[in-house]
């Protein structure tokens, strides 16, 4: 049901009046927890959504360069919260490492594009002026991983209040701790700068099922999740419009032509950012054999670590279960996980890897741990089918290090992927090191490939006739 302008006034008045009233820093009186209502915290999700459908009528109705620079206030107040925001995390959720945290923190909080992206289209001709605008959906419902965990609160954040929306979160539980701080951050800002209180709002103790019921929720217009492949199903089955960003096993194939020594350190730099946790890092090495020796010696020269084959066995018991990669294994550096087979390692070791065939667990899973799968085979298109098969089709992730342009072409037609990174590490295509803006909320099932604003709103055409085409 959509509000009348009568409605939409009285509630920005009475928002205004409230702010006025309460000055920054000083909120509602509390109700059913210490934190209802502060800066987006909420105990029950109803509130949640209550209170950001209320703000959501007062952000739209700001200025867009007031908008504006809000959003870059909230960039700036973000990158001196990188510390803490990166430490605990990791300290939160047990997964990652914080000087890496901190390199992803950063890149959201700079390149995640605010609301210069929603450029308006224009078309005009013998009939007049149309024009499309980029307007917002209302509120958004959003629910996020535990792997990136701070990183998707401020880059969906950002993303989604630039198309003018409010937002709600439901974050991993794991993470519960340290996204709500980050969205209470944020809403100090906007509130700081002018804007209202409670646009971006959080769930303070969300499970599955909280997230199952924001699904549902009559007042979230729009779902966006990322995270496995659970939480796509379950949101594919809500009835509402969703942008779903789901799994990942993103192959890296290296061909005879590749620059090696710049492939062995991009592949050690990309699958082992985070402890190989972000779902576009390379999660298994496939290289055409007359290179293959060379790569990996030169692999372990760069300091990754090459399990034997008896190793290999004795560690994959370890952090397989099943099918599965062993939960208490995600996310760890590489000298706790070798610990396990008795090899003493320092903190500095950022990647173990194994010769293995294709259908092993550490090329056919995506483990999310510093450990990947090395398959030879012998020669490029093979290379190019292996890579296909085991991104099993998610049309997610591919990287590839060749200076073949006819191979490079081949990868890219046949591979599918949102994302495809030549001679670089995966995390370029993110824009770290590479061109171009960044997200962490890469819709593959649903194919928005990278989210930016544009994707939070709806296109609304106005059309004159006859008038406006001034030439
Ligand atoms: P996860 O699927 O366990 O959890 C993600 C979120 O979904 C959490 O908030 C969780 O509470 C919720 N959830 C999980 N199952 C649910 C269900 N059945 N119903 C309702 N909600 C549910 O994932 P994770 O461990 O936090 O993150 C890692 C996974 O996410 C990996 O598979 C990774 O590839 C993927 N990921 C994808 C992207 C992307 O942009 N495509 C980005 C980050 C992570």
């Amino acid at each position: 049901m959509s509000l009348g302008p009568e409605q939409i006034q009285a509630i920005i008045k009475k928002v205004v009046e409230r702010a006025a009233s309460q000055g920054a820093g000083d909120l509602p009186v509390q109700k059913t927890s210490p934190y209802f209502g502060r800066h987006g915290i909420f105990t029950d999700l109803d509130r949640a959504v209550e209170a950001a459908k209320e703000a959501q009528v007062v952000w739209a109705s700001l200025r867009l360069d007031k908008k504006k620079q809000i959003i870059s206030k909230l960039r700036s107040r973000l990158r001196e919260c990188l510390n803490w925001m990166s430490k605990e995390a990791v300290a939160e959720t047990g997964l990652g490492r914080v000087d890496d945290k901190v390199k992803k923190n950063l890149l959201v909080i700079d390149k995640t594009p605010g609301p210069e992206i929603l450029t308006p289209e224009v078309f005009t001709g013998d009939d007049g002026l149309a024009l499309m605008e980029y307007a917002p959906f209302g509120v958004i419902g959003a629910i996020t991983p535990t792997t990136n965990s701070t990183e998707t609160i401020i880059n969906n954040g950002i993303s989604i209040i630039s198309a003018g929306n409010a937002v709600v979160f439901n974050p991993h539980p794991s993470a519960k701790k340290v996204c709500a701080k980050t969205v209470d951050t944020m809403n100090r800002v906007i509130v700081e700068n002018g804007g209202p209180d409670n646009v971006i709002t959080v769930v303070q103790d969300p499970t599955i099922e909280s997230a199952k019921e924001l699904m549902k929720h009559p007042g979230i217009r729009l779902l966006v999740v990322t995270g496995g492949p659970g939480v796509v199903k379950e949101a594919m089955a809500s009835g509402k419009k969703v942008i779903a960003a789901g799994p990942g096993n993103p192959p890296v194939v290296v061909d005879e032509t590749a620059d090696l020594i710049r492939a062995a350190k991009d592949i050690i730099a990309g699958a082992s950012l985070d402890n190989n946790i972000v779902c576009i890092v390379e999660k298994e090495i496939i290289a055409v054999d007359c290179i293959a020796d060379e790569l990996m010696k030169l692999m372990q020269a760069f300091g990754a670590y090459r399990l034997s084959t008896e190793q290999t066995r004795r560690l994959e018991k370890v952090v397989v279960d099943g099918k599965y990669p062993n939960k208490k294994f995600v996310g760890k550096n590489a000298n706790v996980i070798l610990k396990e087979i008795g090899v003493p390692a320092g903190d500095d070791l950022r990647l173990i890897f194994a010769e293995v065939a294709e259908d092993h667990p550490f090329v056919q899973n995506e483990l999310l741990m510093p450990v990947v799968g090395f398959v030879r085979t012998p020669n490029v298109s093979k290379a190019i089918e292996m890579a296909k098969r085991v991104e099993h089709g998610y049309g997610h992730t591919a990287v590839m290090h060749s200076r073949n342009i006819d191979h490079l072409h081949q990868m890219a037609k046949v591979i599918n992927t949102s994302i495809f990174v030549k001679n670089a590490p995966s995390y370029a295509g993110l824009g770290m090191g590479g061109e171009g803006y960044t997200s962490f909320t890469i819709a593959s099932p649903t194919g928005e490939g990278m989210t930016t604003a544009r994707h939070f709103s709806r296109v609304r055409r106005c059309t004159l006739k006859d008038y406006f085409r001034i030439v």
